[in-house]
């Protein structure tokens, strides 16, 4: 008979990243990205963004902003007050299933136009009725966060690539997004103009650094960890050596560069492999894609979980959950467990583990009498492993494009708060439920972060992480604002 907790021991060994493997997989992530400068590569395709200033808290105005992330679509007003402060209003509500996989490119995009007007109605009755009055009223601007790879060719147009996050819908591969949003808002008669396509990445970039006061270093590095994953960074453009179309005005200036990486080591050269990866991959609606997203994602640590949880309970010999039949649980569907487990399991740390006992029974389905305590710390340990694993992959990304930006030498390029602030620290604002929940995502990042040639302690003691909770449709707003309006 082998003892339970052994057996999870082991099993969660096999997630282990030691520091030679970050520093493996950080190598070739600077190179993948390097190489995504120079042509346009199906992986990591650092895709430019037209961002090329950052906030500096003073500005003013009203604007629009709209977040498909995966989840959710939410919809907010912003009013910069010019002094680092702002009022926000915002909508939330899920995108429903029948949305997210469709045959018309039209349903997705009437349905944001739609919640933009019942935004407006309950927020900006005034501004339409003055609009109704006097037709030569300016129309809004709006900064449009879309979450999924698409090649930007100007800041307000952006063709799609790929769907992600299990989205597909057909028809809107190919097409410009902003024109799709632009179309059917004009469908409605609203007095809002698509100003800028933006990443949730580089959204929430924006929305730290006009928060944060002037005397404040300003962020440069821009990470999502929530349904999906991805980074941006601020970029010399003298090396982007690949055409960019649309060529910005200024190229001795840094733009702010999607790395996309999301699809890092899609070859699997240097990324940890676990048979537990193997299958989730094979049973993803992308195999071979997105291979580092399927390992630090939220859409994908609660599947991770669940298949090696299975897996133990697999052997009899282990007599996991008592050896109860799980056949028809929820631990036995694909795709079934939400990925919120992981962080319950380390937060739980009580004695009898009760809470993640309940969480157990709530999205495993293994009735409460068949999970021991022992059980819930087997679960404990395999959680561990995914989430430790997955934050020190976020914290090589983040730490290589610090390195390939070199961005704790080149401070405050492009800002107008002047270069030099804030001595050789690097700012960095992070968003997404991952990081938000997980306990010691960040330490973990640091711990990566510390482990690389070029950062090492005293270079992560100078990296500040900032959480920007749903900054990315504020800063949204705020890049469509900085694009249409003279501050
Ligand atoms: P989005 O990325 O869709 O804008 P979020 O940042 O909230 O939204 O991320 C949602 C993802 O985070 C989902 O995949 C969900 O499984 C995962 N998630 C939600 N809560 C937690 C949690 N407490 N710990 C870890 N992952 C979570």
């Amino acid at each position: 008979m082998v003892h339970v907790l052994e057996h999870a021991q082991s099993l969660a060994g096999a997630f282990e990243l030691i520091d030679e493997d970050v520093r493996r997989c950080s190598q070739a992530f600077i190179s993948e990205l390097r190489l995504g400068l120079r042509e346009k590569t199906p992986s990591m395709c650092q895709i430019p963004t037209f961002v090329t200033q950052i906030a500096g808290g003073h500005e003013k105005g009203i604007s629009l902003g709209v977040d498909l992330g995966g989840t959710n679509l939410r919809v907010c007003s912003v009013e910069l007050h010019g002094d680092t402060t702002s009022t926000v209003l915002q909508s939330q509500l899920p995108v429903p299933p029948d949305i997210m996989v469709c045959d018309q490119a039209a349903r997705l995009f009437s349905f944001i136009a739609n919640r933009i007007e019942d935004f407006l109605g309950t927020y900006h009755q005034s501004r339409l009725d003055a609009v109704a009055n006097d037709p030569g009223t300016p129309p809004l601007s709006l900064g449009f966060t879309f979450s999924f790879p698409a090649y930007q060719t100007a800041l307000d147009s952006g063709i799609l690539l790929r769907w992600t996050k299990g989205f597909d819908i057909a028809g809107a591969v190919n097409q410009d997004v902003c024109k799709l949003l632009q179309m059917e808002i004009d469908i409605l008669k609203l007095p809002v103009k698509v100003a800028a396509l933006v990443n949730d990445a580089v959204g929430t970039v924006m929305s730290r650094a006009y928060s944060l006061p002037p005397s404040h270093v300003r962020p440069m590095v821009g990470a999502i960890f929530g349904t999906g994953t991805n980074g941006v960074y601020l970029q010399a453009l003298s090396e982007v050596t690949k055409p960019i179309e649309g060529q910005p005005e200024h190229p001795d200036r840094s733009m702010f560069m999607s790395t996309e990486w999301g699809s890092f080591d899609n070859k699997l050269a240097v990324l940890p492999v676990t048979p537990y990866d193997l299958e989730l991959n094979a049973f993803s609606v992308n195999p071979g894609d997105q291979m580092f997203e399927k390992r630090v994602s939220g859409m994908f640590l609660g599947e991770l979980l669940r298949l090696a949880v299975l897996d133990l309970c697999s052997d009899d010999q282990v007599r996991l959950f008592r050896n109860f039949d799980t056949q028809d649980l929820a631990v036995a569907k694909r795709w079934s467990v939400d990925s919120s487990i992981v962080s319950v399991a380390e937060a739980d740390n009580s004695t009898g583990l009760s809470v993640l006992s309940q969480k157990i029974s709530d999205t495993l389905g293994i009735p409460e009498d068949y999970a021991t305590a022992e059980d819930a710390q087997a679960v404990k340990l395999i959680a561990h492993a995914i989430g430790t694993r997955a934050a020190r992959l976020a914290g090589m990304a983040v730490g290589s494009v610090i390195l390939q930006g070199r961005l704790r030498e080149n401070q405050g390029a492009n800002s107008d708060t002047g270069p030099g602030k804030g001595g050789t620290k690097v700012d960095v604002a992070v968003d997404g439920s991952v990081v938000e929940h997980y306990p010691g995502f960040e330490v973990h990042m640091r711990n990566a972060l510390k482990a690389l040639d070029g950062i090492g302690d005293e270079g992560e003691s100078k990296i500040i992480i900032g959480h920007t909770k749903d900054g990315s449709s504020v800063g949204a707003a705020i890049i469509a604002l900085l694009a249409t309006r003279d501050i």
